[in-house]
């Protein structure tokens, strides 16, 4: 049988009829962490592959080995241990929309409130991978007005493609339930690329990317008038972050740590991350489930991005205590407002930037000063290059 495996691309064949659980076995891969696809469907570890098969294994998302749907008792696509339940397609779809449902209306032990309404015109920031389609696509099915913003990085090939499932998902899935995407680009609109604004002011790339990304979305939900920006931040993402912030014990990045982070001031939106409940496995399976293409492949230059060792981490404590990461995460935001949050009231007074009239702490806004920084060595920048 033909398996095509994902980051990196590679084909592997292997001899039938085999289940699933055999050939992730013999290609060395632990079912917790992969999703197998067979003739576009979702398949359990017990699925029987014949000979002539062609399969798909992607990272991060699994076949598991639920044999009934909690709900209706039909075969079941895909298990989660942590919830010890198995779903079918739909119900499994109704159990994402059920977590996003339960993040919106009770985000945290005693907290604020809500994190939007129906009222509320919402600005979801979409990247082309799963977590931001799925969100974008969970919020316009609940009945939510939600828009897209996608921000063109110049990363290559890997920020075409990108843009291109974005703008097809928006054409396709969101224009009919009345969403639209706005698409900003960093070269057009401020002269510079990520890699290009990297090597111009010799910072890392996902610092340069960040920052500019965290700037531009601020800017059109303010320029726009938004309520609310969402993110698909995940289980995982918000885990493996809480995890780095322990280890080097930031008491102000901690305090910051909440799935709402409301506006302190002008110029500035409510952030919300709604798929904190979810695990990046989840968030996978949603998009397979419910039709979503999305970019597999990871951006080139994540390396520099140390989270992944963080999440590795979380991934080894996980698959001896299923439920581990999500107690962490539940855990730190059930005792945050006790522990944490009074941190947050003597922050430093924000002003508005000279530069772009957006709030920052100091004259000129962090991004201001990176973007000056950039363009006036670009030129040099790229001389060196072609160079
Ligand atoms: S991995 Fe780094 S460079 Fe790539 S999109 Fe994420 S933050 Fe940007
Ligand atoms: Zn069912
Ligand atoms: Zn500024």
């Amino acid at each position: 049988m033909r398996v095509r495996l994902r980051n990196p691309e590679r084909v592997e064949q292997l001899d039938g009829p085999l289940t699933v659980a055999q050939v992730l076995a013999q290609l060395d891969l632990d079912p917790n962490t992969v999703l197998v696809i067979h003739e576009g469907e979702l398949v359990t570890a017990s699925h029987q592959l014949g000979d002539d098969a062609e399969v798909e294994v992607r990272p991060v998302i699994s076949g598991g080995a639920g044999p009934t749907c909690v709900v209706c008792r039909a075969p079941a696509a895909i298990e989660e241990p942590r919830h010890r339940s198995a779903w079918c397609p739909s119900h499994f779809a109704d159990h994402v929309q059920g977590q996003i449902r339960k993040a919106i209306d009770r985000p945290v032990a005693g907290s604020e409130g809500r994190m939007f309404s129906y009222a509320d015109r919402i600005l979801v920031a979409v990247s082309g991978g799963k977590d931001s389609l799925a969100l974008w696509d969970a919020l316009l099915s609940m009945g939510y007005r939600a828009d897209g913003l996608y921000v063109g990085l110049g990363i290559g090939g890997y920020s075409q493609r990108s843009g291109e499932i974005c703008r097809e998902f928006a054409a396709e899935r969101a224009a009919p339930r009345g969403g639209r995407l706005i698409e900003v680009d960093l070269a057009e609109e401020y002269g510079y690329t990520t890699p290009s604004g990297s090597q111009a002011s010799s910072r890392s790339t996902c610092g340069v990317c960040g920052l500019s990304k965290r700037y531009v979305f601020n800017r059109v939900a303010v320029d726009e008038g938004y309520d609310v920006m969402v993110t698909g931040h995940n289980l995982d993402d918000e885990a493996a972050t809480l995890l780095g912030n322990v280890l080097r014990w930031n008491d102000d990045f901690l305090a910051r740590q909440r799935p709402v982070l409301p506006e302190t001031g002008a110029n500035q939106v409510r952030k919300c991350k709604p798929l904190y409940r979810l695990s990046e496995r989840e968030m996978a399976a949603y998009c397979v489930v419910t039709g979503i293409d999305y970019v597999v492949e990871e951006c080139p230059l994540v390396d520099g991005n140390t989270g992944h060792e963080l999440k590795e981490a979380l991934n080894v404590l996980e698959r001896g205590s299923p439920g581990a990461k999500a107690q962490f995460l539940f855990g730190f935001l059930d005792r945050h407002a006790e522990h944490f949050a009074e941190t947050t009231d003597d922050g430093p007074r924000l002003v508005a930037c000279q530069e772009c009239g957006m709030p920052t702490v100091t004259e000129i806004c962090a991004f201001c000063r990176q973007r000056e920084r950039i363009l006036a060595t670009l030129p040099l920048a790229g001389q060196k290059a072609e160079a």
